[in-house]
């Protein structure tokens, strides 16, 4: 059975007191949908946010990590240490990183295959540029990015995975892939899942979308059948649009 998922990517916004804040309007929100929320602040206000919502319906999720166990790799955060604060679920490829640190599909397998080796759920970020798509080749793009990064996985896996197509040309921008756009790009992610891995897989998979998924453009975009969440960028840092996000299923 696959969920609705909404999470929030915090980016590098809100230092510790407008986390605080931030976390406290979450709190006073009202969730009328059956979607699972989850938000990712940065790394060094996760422990922060883990704690002050341990009694609610917010899961605390990281945006990145390192596919390493430890050791010299200054400046970076292993699956153990989100682990030990009791991180379950991390952001895996997100476009910004693999456009400003050079995140590449094998780095982002050998990242994968940590997260997993230590119980952790991945939500894998893809998507195509706008080249791509006046190309017309958006759909290779997207099929190699799956493939590079996930198909050396067993079946299994992929219970612990959730994907995320966010068009680059989507994310920040304010332009929106259309409802339709969005549904042909996850059906068509779907059909590539079920050509590997068959009909379980691919109809059991959380496919979110994200590019400036907003309160005015999110139920729209949440009405089409193969579009099970969001994950949402700039929305996220406000509240009550998040949680009108959240309450479009
Ligand atoms: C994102 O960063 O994943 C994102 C979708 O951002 P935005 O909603 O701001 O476009």
């Amino acid at each position: 059975m696959r969920k609705h998922i909404v999470a929030g990517n915090w980016k590098m916004n809100n230092g510790l007191i407008q986390t605080e804040t931030l976390i406290s309007e979450l709190k006073q929100q009202t969730k009328t949908s059956d979607a699972e929320v989850m938000i990712a602040p940065t790394f060094t206000n996760l422990w922060h946010a883990f704690e002050s919502t341990r009694q609610d319906d917010i899961e605390v999720i990281a945006q990145n990590m390192h596919f390493a166990e430890h050791g010299a790799y200054t400046g970076e955060i292993s699956a153990g240490m989100l682990k030990s604060i009791g991180i379950k679920t991390v952001i895996l490829g997100h476009s910004e990183r693999r456009a400003y640190f050079n995140e590449t599909d094998e780095s982002l397998a050998k990242k994968v295959n940590t997260a997993l080796a230590h119980n952790m759920r991945v939500i894998f970020c893809f998507g195509e540029e706008l080249s791509d798509r006046k190309a017309g080749n958006e759909e290779t793009v997207v099929e190699n990015q799956i493939k590079n990064a996930l198909f050396h996985l067993e079946a299994s896996a992929f219970k612990h995975i959730v994907l995320a197509y966010e068009p680059v040309w989507a994310i920040g921008t304010g332009e929106t892939a259309s409802p339709e756009q969005a549904q042909d790009m996850h059906a068509f992610i779907r059909k590539t899942l079920k050509s590997k891995y068959g009909e379980t897989v691919a109809n059991d998979m959380t496919i979110l979308y994200g590019g400036s998924v907003k309160p005015g453009n999110a139920k729209e975009i949440f009405s089409k059948p193969d579009v099970d969440g969001g994950l949402i960028g700039g929305a996220a840092l406000n509240a009550e649009d998040f949680y009108a996000i959240v309450n479009a299923f």
